[in-house]
């Protein structure tokens, strides 16, 4: 597998394949790679001829009292993952090679990075929305791969490449789980044994949620409460930021589930903020 690091290289690169007609399939990550990476990675190589996966944890879209200092970093550990799942190349940028002196540009989607998430961790998706762009215009890739897990990150990257015309496809993958349904995420490494037990509340609350829908549940707003509900008699979960039934496209909290439906939620247990949904595509109308 090769390493790349300069920005430059890695465009040069792509442009060669490009130019001798291979396909670029890109998966970018911040590394602590995990099943739920490395199935992206699978899905990758299977659709393109040269697969990139990218480490960077990127600085602009953590908050001043968030984790970037101790967010899990393994270069060693995921380098081996890598080279065993056939990847054949790893952009591994620096800081400095990514926010040169001088770096002004930020990119913003207007209307989606302030709801769910956004809400609570401002410029979060403007750090993510000017990452991407930049990872996108150094890799040039056919398709890039991200997990359903963050799906308002996967929306807003589905806007802005439509927007502003970048010649990617898009592919979102399904959220890879533990046996006890946990979302799998870098982040999982924070929580201690009773933590880890506390987090199956989060699926467990999304599935309650989707099967009270699948069995007919119109009201939205008693999803809602059956949520909340969940997920508040687990005392180890110290505060919901946000538990209910949202339109897939806009982001907006649901009166009437219709048809499409997205049951998203964000908990911190102890300092440990986890993220995770359930979409719905068909409830009947
Ligand atoms: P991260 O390294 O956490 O920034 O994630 C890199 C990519 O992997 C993003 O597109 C995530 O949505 C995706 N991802 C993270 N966890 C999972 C998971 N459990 N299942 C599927 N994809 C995931």
């Amino acid at each position: 597998m090769e390493i790349i690091r300069i920005p430059r290289i890695m465009q040069e690169t792509s442009k060669r394949a490009l130019l001798r007609g291979r396909t670029i399939g890109f998966v970018p990550t911040m590394g602590a790679l995990h099943e739920g990476h490395m199935s992206l990675i699978r899905a990758c190589r299977q659709e393109n001829d040269i697969t990139v996966v990218s480490i960077f944890v990127n600085p602009t879209q953590f908050g001043p009292h968030e984790d970037f200092e101790k967010y899990p970093r393994d270069p060693e550990g995921d380098i081996n993952k890598l080279t065993d799942a056939g990847v054949d190349t790893l952009y591994l940028p620096d800081t400095a090679s990514m926010y040169p002196e001088g770096f002004r540009t930020s990119v913003v989607v207007n209307g989606l990075s302030d709801k769910l998430c956004g809400a609570f961790r401002p410029g979060h998706f403007s750090g993510v929305a000017t990452v991407v762009t930049k990872l996108l215009n150094i890799v040039m890739p056919t398709r890039a791969y991200f997990g359903q897990k963050d799906y308002q990150q996967s929306l807003i990257i589905k806007r802005l490449v439509s927007d502003l015309n970048i010649p990617v496809e898009i592919v979102t993958c399904p959220t890879v789980r533990e046996h006890d349904g946990l979302a799998m995420s870098s982040r999982n490494q924070y929580l201690n044994p009773d933590e880890r037990k506390a987090a199956t509340a989060i699926y467990k609350c999304l599935s309650s949620a989707a099967e009270k829908i699948k069995s007919g549940e119109k009201n939205a707003v008693r999803i809602k409460e059956l949520m909340n509900e969940i997920l508040s008699s687990e005392p180890l979960i110290k505060e919901i930021q946000y538990a209910s039934a949202y339109d897939p496209e806009t982001l907006d909290e649901l009166q009437r589930i219709d048809s499409k439906v997205l049951l998203a939620v964000a908990v911190k247990i102890g300092q440990t903020r986890l993220i995770d949904n359930i979409l719905l595509e068909e409830t009947g109308s």
